[in-house]
């Protein structure tokens, strides 16, 4: 149940090592963005970009391979995609994005799909959903005193990752880090009653958790998802195998899920109890 509806979840790989070396994990989101503009399945994708080299997401629309590639890998602060999309939808004047986001804006756009209001017709331009998998975000001043913390300048930090109960700058199992139990407390306050962990309204859901080092489990919900996968297996651009054929495998997602939901009910009952506003639907 914590891992919504889907049509199959695998752990999967780019065989392009181009894009790989760009990549946060597995490559996929690059990878399946490149696949669908090359095959005119869109004409452009709402990305993550880090235009000043300063860790500060900025939404972009990316209509090319090489600025697909130049937004990859993973900033661990919002971005405020969701408010620019009337901007860039306006300014690029394209009617079929794909779009990258965390679980909580998946959300906003299936919304405004269903009840079109305000920014409704320009989310319609939106037309396929990559959600990444997401426990919590951290605000761009928490990270960046993080790094001075360190002796580092985020300037020079070439990628970051959260893996083995610690937060990392600049590579995947080596290089600066810090136990994520020492940080907590820096995440912003929404993420503690957000109950989604694995992006439940994508097309696409992907992250790390459930994988081997270097590949991403990709949870593929909708049929038009699955088109998409199945389409770059088979021109060979991604590698798969079955989740229950990995380790740590499906358990970890589900036990990833199940500790964010738990943990968000602790915090909505906490709230209600000192008579704090919680949204309705909790
Ligand atoms: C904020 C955040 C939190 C995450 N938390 C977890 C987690 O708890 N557990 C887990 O297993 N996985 C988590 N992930 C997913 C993981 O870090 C990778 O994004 C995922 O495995 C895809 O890897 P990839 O190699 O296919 O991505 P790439 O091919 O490198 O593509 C990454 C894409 O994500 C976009 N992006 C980067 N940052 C953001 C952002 N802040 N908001 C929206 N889009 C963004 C980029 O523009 C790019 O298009 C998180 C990702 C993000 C963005
Ligand atoms: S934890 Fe939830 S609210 Fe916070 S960024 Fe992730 S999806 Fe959004």
């Amino acid at each position: 149940m914590v891992l919504g509806s889907y049509k199959k979840i695998v752990s999967a790989k780019t065989t392009n090592n181009e894009i790989f070396k760009y990549a946060q994990d597995g490559g996929i989101i690059s990878s399946l963005l490149i696949y669908a503009l090359e095959e005119r399945m869109i004409d452009g994708a709402l990305v993550a970009g880090n235009p000043d080299n300063d860790w500060v997401p900025v939404p972009e629309i990316a209509t090319t391979p090489d600025e697909i590639l130049a937004a990859a890998g993973t900033k661990y602060t919002m971005c405020p995609s969701i408010n620019a999309i009337k901007e860039v939808v306006n300014e690029c004047n394209l009617k079929n994005i794909a779009a990258v986001l965390t679980p909580c804006q998946c959300q906003v756009v299936r919304k405004a799909h269903k009840y079109p209001m305000s920014i409704g017709s320009f989310v319609e331009s939106i037309s396929l959903l990559f959600g990444v998998f997401c426990m919590r975000t951290f605000s761009h001043k928490a990270i960046s005193e993080l790094a001075e913390d360190l002796g580092t300048d985020l300037q020079d930090v070439e990628r970051m990752n959260i893996a083995h109960g610690h937060f990392y700058f600049n590579s995947w199992d080596e290089g600066l880090k810090v136990p994520l139990k020492d940080i907590h407390g820096l995440e912003q306050p929404g993420c503690d009653v957000c109950k989604d962990y694995s992006s439940l309204f994508a097309d696409l859901a992907i992250g790390t958790a459930g994988s081997p080092p270097s590949y991403s489990t990709v949870v593929i919900r909708t049929q038009k998802g699955l088109e998409l996968f199945d389409s770059a297996v088979e021109v060979g651009l991604l590698e798969y195998d079955s989740i229950e054929d990995v380790t740590p495998g499906l358990s970890l997602l589900e036990i990833r899920g199940e500790t964010k939901e738990h943990q968000a009910n602790r915090e909505i009952n906490k709230r209600k109890e000192e008579g704090m506003f919680v949204p309705i639907r909790f």
